[in-house]
């Protein structure tokens, strides 16, 4: 039997164990100790710009305390792409807000500015301007950051910047994480670097940070007793995971690597294929973690199809996934609106992920070479 090729899998750096040993040598077994404030120094000296990062159990927490500092309430409208994890905006109805999905660009697949603004424009001309817009960097492709930056700044709309798939990515640069008014990270299982549960929220000032830590620890005001005037979350990251996020933050520009190596594979395979598109950086501005490598199969070709593909690569033991289902698509969103023309739908239908952890093999890369190539012989 050949062992399953996964489409991202946890990838341990060796460091990890030793924090952990720490923690448990110091009986630091809780939501806090010097393993959080650890990350939380490692992922600010990485991010610079002079950010604060408060470590919590998800993304999802992490977007889930985002809209509550920009004081989201019942009711509100809230922008998010549609070609995105389920996670980005969950949140929104946590909070019994409204999502509004928006459609995607053909360059980075993330935020079309264009319908990102219809949308804007009709809300306000209903007398409800959106209170949020939840950018995303999907597989670690950066979004168009200036553009996006540009209408939130001219209809004061604050960005949740939605890096979890984009540690490591940069624009111009700069890294992602540092773009939105509040950003937030990941480190599940799947992502570029994993605590095996965990993520982070990126803010620019002191104020947010304690307030986010006060939200994620049951909000207790100062009093000797147990005192609450504000409903609280218990959404902090415990320092035992906090310890495997150290350890792997050793190893992230190694991770950064050889992500990007796979994404020269795929390049290099699909060369002489005409009917596949492998998604690229747009210029040179853009620096992609390549978290996952992405294909496009023009199903015109007459060639293998998205789903063709899938199938025979699931034969030979490789996983690989078609892309996010647009979120305006699935049941549970669909009362939500939705602005734009299809470029995510058919991004959906045509594409397909695949396998892009850093610890596959030479080995494992010619099982998945040699099956693609299969599928593509005329
Ligand atoms: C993984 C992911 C999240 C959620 O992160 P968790 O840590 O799994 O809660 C949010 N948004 C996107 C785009 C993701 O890929």
């Amino acid at each position: 039997m050949k062992s399953k090729i996964w489409l991202s899998s946890p990838h341990m750096g060796g460091g990890e164990m030793k924090y952990i040993q720490q923690a448990f040598d110091e009986n630091w077994i809780s939501p806090l100790g010097p393993n959080v404030n650890g990350f939380e120094a490692d992922l600010e000296n990485f991010l610079s710009e002079g950010v604060h990062v408060a470590a919590l159990m998800s993304g999802t927490s992490a977007i889930h305390i985002a809209l509550m500092l920009l004081k989201v309430v019942p009711g509100d409208d809230v922008i998010c792409q549609s070609l995105t994890f389920s996670a980005s905006a969950n949140p929104i109805l946590y909070m019994g807000a409204n999502p509004v999905f928006i459609d995607s660009e053909k360059d980075t697949w993330n935020l079309c500015p264009i319908a990102l603004e219809e949308a804007i424009e009709e809300g306000i001309k209903n007398g409800k301007k959106p209170k949020a817009i939840i950018a995303v960097s999907i597989y670690g492709m950066p979004y168009k950051i200036e553009e996006i930056r540009a209408i939130s700044n001219k209809y004061e709309i604050p960005i949740i910047e939605d890096s979890a798939e984009a540690l490591g990515s940069t624009y111009k640069n700069r890294k992602c994480g540092t773009f939105g008014d509040l950003s937030i990270l990941s480190f599940n299982g799947n992502k570029i670097i994993t605590s095996s549960g965990g993520g982070a929220l990126v803010v620019k000032n002191r104020k947010y940070k304690d307030k986010a830590v006060f939200l994620s620890t049951q909000a207790k005001d100062e009093a000797p007793h147990y005192q609450h005037s504000e409903l609280g979350y218990n959404y902090r990251l415990s320092n035992v995971c906090a310890g495997i996020g150290r350890g792997q933050m050793e190893v992230l520009e190694d991770r950064i690597a050889q992500r990007r190596a796979n994404n020269e594979f795929y390049k290099n395979i699909f060369k002489d294929i005409d009917a596949v598109t492998v998604f690229s950086e747009p210029n040179e501005d853009y620096f992609s973690n390549f978290w996952l490598t992405n294909i496009i199969i023009d199903p015109s070709a007459g060639s293998a199809t998205r789903e063709t593909l899938r199938l025979k690569l699931l034969e030979e033991g490789i996983e690989s996934r078609p892309l996010w289902k647009p979120l305006h698509l699935q049941p549970i969103f669909k009362s939500a609106k939705f602005f734009g023309n299809g470029v995510c739908e058919k991004l959906f239908n045509n594409g397909l992920c695949l396998p892009s952890g850093s610890n596959l093999t030479t080995e494992e890369k010619d099982r998945i070479a040699k099956c693609i190539r299969s599928c593509f012989e005329k």
